[in-house]
């Protein structure tokens, strides 16, 4: 038996190099761990049929004499990045039989380091929520307690690796889909700089802020994912390439892992929940024990972010989503005409949230309401993102709490509202385009059963330093065991 609870990619890699185990047989512990719990959880819409055929060409790879950080890994893929020849249906009914016809990138990298796929994973239709409750297929459920959601958009990728049935994954974070799941279920998630990942072969949703983000058990499993997916790619035109990422880390070379930015006034503010701000004060203090010296910070616009991005986004993803009109992917409903063809493949194909944020971004960029909302939208977006530079002249790092809440009750928050406050820490690092990860800070007891659920830190940095992220990360993991609990 393969201690699945205990392994990490780390550890997986040596198991498979020592021929402790095969590929084929961790794929295989894996398959039956999916098998017993995704009824209930409902991580994974597709597990492949080609998972162990794609195991034994690991192995043979292995049996060569190759070695990869990733060969023989299995991993999960969130429904939004194109695996040629599978289905990627972005959890809409749109697209719900549509085959990839090309690899993403990401893809590409890990095909080649012989990494294996297990499946498709849930999410909010086109990634648009916080939840993973605005799926076409069903909600992903949170294994610390099933009568809650596991956050969202990236929920099934997140769910995979925290019940085992992944060792590592693969998400998209656009205002916090990677960290918020990875905080309300325990386990890590990684959102890179912008461009650093190449978005080809991504369902995009808000361009200039997309990001393929990483989920692992621990920061350096996330790491190992990361540098295996990251790099300048032609086929993206806002890649980062090498000599901008140089340029970035010369120009932040004063940058140590040491100064912690905190912007109290803003984890103080209402609507953060009492155990999130409790729990956060008591990670801060731990991280000034063992030497980090912590700051006041004050970001004055950051409070604006959430409304800016609930323009720009919709504005992005109305204009991206505009290919989906029943002519050239994906449903096709016939009409009299073509417009009706339009209106009844959209109807049909596009849940509520996705109407809903089509329709926003299509009048914030309506001719009159261009300037007064895109436009000053997009200014706001560049004054903070000089604030936040300016920031890095002063501290190192900016923590926050990943999420201000524990993970909510199944259909509890159905004003949609209430549901992108959920976002309110994390969305400055798509909006500024910087890296920010979310690293497990315990539990708290909630309810009248005091059931245990998880909490994140997040860490933000500045742009091109993911380095400087895993540092403080794994300072942060080795005094705070994941299973610590608080209060
Ligand atoms: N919850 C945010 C939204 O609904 C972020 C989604 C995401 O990061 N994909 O827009």
């Amino acid at each position: 038996m393969i201690d699945l609870e205990n392994l990490t990619i780390t550890k997986a890699r040596k198991a498979l190099d020592a021929k402790e185990f095969s590929a084929v047989e961790l794929a295989q512990a894996y398959l039956q761990e999916i098998e017993k719990k995704n009824k209930e959880l409902n991580a994974y819409l597709e597990v492949y049929d080609d998972v162990l055929e794609q195991a034994k060409a690991s192995d043979e790879m292995i049996g060569r004499g190759e070695s990869y950080p990733l060969l023989g890994i299995p991993l999960a893929i969130k429904d939004v990045i194109l695996i040629k020849g599978k289905k990627v249906s972005a959890a809409s009914k749109i697209l719900e039989n549509y085959v990839a016809s090309y690899d993403a990138t990401v893809i590409s990298k890990l095909k080649k380091q012989g990494a294996i796929f297990l499946g498709r994973t849930n999410t909010d239709e086109f990634a648009m929520g916080g939840s993973t409750e605005n799926s076409a297929f069903g909600v992903t459920k949170n294994p610390h307690d099933t009568s809650r959601v596991a956050g969202g958009s990236s929920g099934g990728s997140v769910v995979a690796v925290t019940s085992n049935m992944a060792l590592g994954a693969l998400g998209s974070d656009t205002g916090g889909s990677v960290r918020e799941p990875a905080s309300f279920c325990g386990i890590v998630g990684l959102k890179p700089t912008y461009g650093r990942v190449s978005r080809y072969g991504l369902i995009a949703m808000g361009s200039s802020l997309d990001c393929i983000g990483q989920i692992a058990k621990n920061t350096e499993d996330a790491r190992i994912i990361f540098e295996a997916v990251s790099g300048y790619d032609v086929l993206d035109s806002t890649s980062m390439s090498d000599n901008l990422k140089n340029k970035l880390k010369a120009e932040s070379y004063k940058l140590k892992a040491d100064t912690i930015g905190v912007p109290w006034s803003l984890i103080n503010a209402k609507g953060v929940d009492k155990k999130v701000k409790e729990n956060f004060q008591e990670s801060i203090k731990k991280l000034e024990t063992i030497g980090f010296k912590i700051k006041d910070i004050s970001l004055k616009n950051l409070d604006l972010m959430l409304a800016t991005y609930y323009i720009i986004m919709p504005a992005e993803a109305s204009t991206n989503l505009a290919r989906f009109d029943g002519e050239r992917y994906g449903l096709h409903i016939d009409g009299p005409n073509l417009l009706e063809d339009y209106t009844l493949t959209k109807g049909a194909g596009f849940g509520k949230e996705v109407r809903r944020r089509i329709l926003l971004g299509a009048y914030v960029l309506s001719a009159g309401y261009y300037d007064a909302y895109y436009g000053k939208a997009q200014n706001i977006r560049n004054m903070l993102k000089k604030e936040f530079a300016e920031t890095f002249q002063d501290v190192d790092i900016i923590a926050t709490p990943t999420a201000p809440f524990v993970a909510w009750k199944i259909g509890e928050k159905s004003d949609p509202l209430s549901v992108y406050l959920a976002d309110i820490f994390t969305i400055t690092a798509n909006m500024v385009g910087a890296p920010a990860i979310s690293i497990p800070s315990g539990f708290v007891k909630v309810g009248p059963s005091q059931i245990k659920l998880p909490l994140g830190i997040q860490f933000m940095a500045s742009h091109g330093r993911e380095d400087l992220l895993f540092e403080v990360g794994k300072k942060f993991e080795e005094i705070n065991s994941p299973l610590e609990e608080y209060p």
